[in-house]
């Protein structure tokens, strides 16, 4: 077995930065996997995703966060704020991503969050392929050393997978010396049944515009192996008014079908089988604001 020799290395990294910076991006290249849903709005993370990368020298756990939201008001915020925080304890390293040349106040309350923390801080300067003048790079970085403590500096580009080796090494040198904690197979702790309920998120993030997505969330009511071998996966997406149930459905239905379609698609390429995707829309009053609805929708 080469997971438990002398020198090998397993321990925890979080991934954390500002909402948008391309923290799920990255430990989907990391891993190799499409685990952590994407897209172009903030806060598309809601929980906690670990991600498990084994190597010959070590075990990387990394924590995806959620972006801390600001409107404390909705309990489900609250709910993504504590998963948030939760992420970010605990750790080996800490890992700060920003986006190349930019630094704003957001990033600043990263920052002064992680500070109180005693562990290694690395800080991944990502989106570093939409930086087209790579002359401004050097600069920026060497400034922002020097107002800050950061143990080392990685330039990467999560969405074209630059730079990672680099900033893989740099993490496995400062994990504890133990044996791995996972098998050398797995690639997280969540079920299929949580990422399916993620994945018809994802489109919703994707294909609704502006505040619906936010007003949405996804339950699997059932998820199954049938004896054809075929995963049967049935899923409500719950919203907060009838205005928004016809939306999410769309005309004739096109909207649902298209957003169940790209799922059952992702679906079937992460967990490698054919999947059967049912769905529904429901409407749900005030979701997001009812603790007992939001723990049965999988919120910590
Ligand atoms: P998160 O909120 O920090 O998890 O960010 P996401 O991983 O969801 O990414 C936010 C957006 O940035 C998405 O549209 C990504 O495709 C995009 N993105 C992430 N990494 C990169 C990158 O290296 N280059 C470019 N051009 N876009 C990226
Ligand atoms: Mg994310």
């Amino acid at each position: 077995d080469t997971t438990d020799g002398d020198d090998f290395r397993c321990g925890y990294v979080a991934l954390s930065g500002r909402p948008n910076v391309g923290k799920s991006t990255l430990l989907n290249s990391l891993i190799g996997v499409r685990l952590s849903i994407v897209s172009h709005r903030p806060q598309t993370t809601r929980h906690r995703i670990l991600g498990i990368s084994t190597k010959p020298e070590g075990q990387i756990l990394y924590v995806d966060t959620p972006g801390m939201h600001r409107g404390a008001k909705r309990a489900m915020n609250r709910s993504i704020n504590r998963a948030a925080r939760a992420a970010m304890s605990e750790v080996d390293v800490a890992v700060q991503v920003i986006e190349a040349g930019r630094w704003t106040d957001e990033d600043a309350a990263v920052y002064a969050a992680l500070a109180e923390q005693e562990v290694p801080r690395l800080l991944v300067i990502n989106k570093v392929d939409l930086q087209k003048d790579k002359t401004v790079m050097l600069p920026f970085a060497a400034d922002l050393m020097a107002k800050h403590t950061f143990d080392e500096v990685y330039y990467v580009s999560a969405l074209k997978s630059k730079g990672l080796p680099g900033l893989e090494k740099g993490i496995l040198k400062r994990l504890p010396k133990q044996a791995a904690i996972y098998g050398e197979d797995e690639i997280t702790d969540r079920s299929e049944r949580f990422i399916a309920a993620e994945m018809v998120r994802e489109q919703l993030m994707l294909r609704l515009d502006q505040e619906l997505p936010y007003a949405t969330t996804v339950e699997i009511e059932q998820f199954s192996d049938r004896p054809d071998g075929i995963a049967e996966v049935h899923a409500v997406i719950w919203v907060e008014r009838d205005g928004q149930k016809a939306i999410v459905i769309g005309d004739g239905g096109a909207q649902l079908k298209a957003i169940g379609t790209s799922a059952r698609k992702n679906m079937e390429s992460m967990f490698e089988r054919k999947v059967f995707l049912k769905l529904w829309v429901k409407v749900r009053e005030g979701w997001a604001d009812d603790e007992n609805l939001l723990r049965r929708f999988g919120y910590e």
